[in-house]
């Protein structure tokens, strides 16, 4: 087979080398059968764990979501659904493939029906089907993506990104995507490389073996022995400079003009932090807590997520740490929680919109957050406020959730409670905001000011937050935050992103928030601007 070079756009840099994956046909046929009676226990297991999935699921959902999943406990509780697959397996067929050709006919079925509400439960269906059929693939769905496999796709779900162990190495590839998409964020602090928007179709490279260079957003499909040669070159070059750069990484922020900017770290999961000494930072800036509420075993009681923040604070040792609420919604879907159906994600019931509508999950994360302060100095930060009520309702949740500790005498210190801006509306107007201390989230800022949605590659090179009406924003809040006495900082990529430090530091801001991974790269570009001169 000859070599083939394919171009897309960088999201997470890095060199990877493995075999393609491709994430979505995996669902399809991929068992050998059995024995007729080793099949249709799998398929029962299969079942069953996907009924005792949705259950959990069902038990903390209210709304739309509650009646979906009730639909589905339902479905799965009813022997008459897996009746026709076992009879294919009877027939000699495999678990997987029984169940995907029955479920197949069940959904043309629906999706047929005169009935509109027989018609709008496919969706459903076609997630009963995909959940059980994980079930099947050899040791559960991750055991669908082998170690060290370049998952190639149109694009990828966050929460198939997070049940894939990266620490085996790999890379992504999308034919779409975004570079400002969740999943890009993500892949960049867990350094994997990852290059979207390369068109086309991902069954064009299943199979393939591939070099990925994801900083050139270049993949080579059916690579050479010459191209292999100039790419392990590249790889040992890489490794050298990754090298250089880290010497950066334990310092204090400081300007060449001498003007101190702390800089905080921005973490999805405590095991991030693991083998991180605290002194590399000034604290922890961003906890995206809704990466806590992925995963199959259900939504995390107050018990558990107590346990993380409490471990994220005793590793802070006295630093800061700000715990966001829950910022679900968006390209951040959770099952049971969020709504499905929405036009716009990114424009409805997201961040604090959907904890106040959620008191109950709410208030138990109020909850562990106000124990978990006993051990540090925990700030709690709403993401999405548009409006002061948003926060004024908060507050009032979180007084009442420290009076019920206080009563139950369940030991708990009253947190400070300070707001993400990213919505222009916050940000325009910012003096209407009570807010103990303010943090700009330059991702959903710069899509919302520039009108390009981060998960949309094709509009990616518009939602620059380099783009005036952002950096005047910026300087805005800043600007707000001196004047009151309040700390402001800025959570999102850009304070990541060596272009953009000088830009952001003369905006007014002395306080950066970055992941781990960028924390090197943002304290030399921090070292490189001079505020005496205006940035280049
Ligand atoms: C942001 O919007 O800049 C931010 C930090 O939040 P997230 O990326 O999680 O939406
Ligand atoms: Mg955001």
């Amino acid at each position: 087979m000859t070599e083939r070079r394919l171009i897309g756009r960088t999201a997470a840099p890095g060199l990877a080398s493995g075999r393609v994956a491709v994430i979505g046909t995996e669902q399809t046929v991929r068992r050998v059968a059995g024995a007729p009676a080793d099949e249709a226990q799998t398929l029962r297991r299969a079942i069953a764990a996907t009924l005792a999935e949705v259950t959990t699921l069902a038990g903390s959902a209210n709304g739309e979501a509650a009646d979906m999943l009730g639909f589905q406990v339902a479905l799965l509780s009813d022997d008459e659904l897996a009746r026709p697959a076992l009879a294919a397996i009877a027939g000699g067929a495999s678990a997987d493939s029984a169940w995907m050709a029955a479920m197949g006919a069940e959904i043309a079925g629906y999706g047929a029906a005169e009935d509109e509400n027989f018609a709008a439960r496919t969706a459903d269906l076609e997630d009963i089907r995909d959940r059980v059929c994980a079930h099947m693939a050899p040791g559960g769905a991750d055991a669908a993506i082998p170690d060290g496999a370049v998952v190639v796709g149109a694009d990828l779900p966050l929460s198939r990104f997070l049940s894939i162990d990266w620490r085996r190495g790999g890379a992504i590839v999308l034919t779409r995507g975004s570079p400002s998409s969740h999943v890009a964020m993500l892949a960049r602090a867990r350094k994997v490389p990852m290059v979207v928007g390369l068109g086309g179709s991902p069954e064009a490279l299943a199979g393939h073996e591939a070099l990925v260079d994801a900083g050139a957003g270049e993949v080579v499909l059916t690579p050479d022995a010459a191209t292999r040669v100039r790419f392990e070159a590249r790889r040992g070059t890489a490794a050298v400079a990754a090298a250089a750069l880290d010497t950066w990484r334990d310092g204090p922020g400081v300007t060449a003009d001498g003007t101190r900017v702390a800089v905080h770290l921005n973490v999805g999961d405590p095991a991030e932090l693991d083998g991180l000494d605290p002194a590399i930072c000034d604290g922890i800036g961003l906890v995206r807590t809704e990466l806590l509420f992925h995963g199959t075993a259900g939504l995390p009681d107050e018990a558990a997520q107590y346990e993380v923040y409490r471990r994220i604070a005793a590793w802070a040792d006295g630093r800061p740490v700000t715990i966001r609420t829950l910022d679900a919604g968006g390209d951040k879907p959770i099952p049971g929680v969020t709504v499905d159906d929405e036009s716009n994600p990114f424009l409805g019931l997201r961040g604090i919109r959907l904890s106040l509508r959620h008191p109950d999950l709410f208030r138990t994360q109020l909850r562990a957050l106000a124990r978990a302060a006993v051990h540090g100095e925990v700030r709690i930060m709403l993401p999405m406020v548009t409006i002061p009520a948003e926060l004024e309702a908060a507050r009032r949740m979180l007084d009442e959730s420290i009076s019920d500790l206080a009563r139950d005498c369940v030991p708990a210190r009253r947190p400070m409670l300070g707001i993400m801006v990213e919505v222009p509306a916050a940000a325009i107007a910012i003096d209407r905001f009570d807010a103990d201390f303010f943090s700009i989230g330059s991702n959903d800022l710069t899509q919302y000011v520039t009108a390009a949605a981060r998960d949309i590659g094709t509009v990616a090179e518009l939602a620059d937050p380099l783009n005036p009406a952002v950096l005047r924003l910026i300087a805005v809040v800043a600007r707000h935050g001196r004047e009151v006495g309040r700390d402001v900082s800025l959570c999102g990529d850009a304070g990541g992103e060596p272009k953009l430090v000088a830009h952001l530091l003369h905006a007014g801001l002395r306080s950066l928030s970055v992941a781990p991974a960028a924390l090197a790269r943002a304290k030399q570009a921090i070292a490189g601007t001079d505020l005496r001169h205006p940035p280049p």
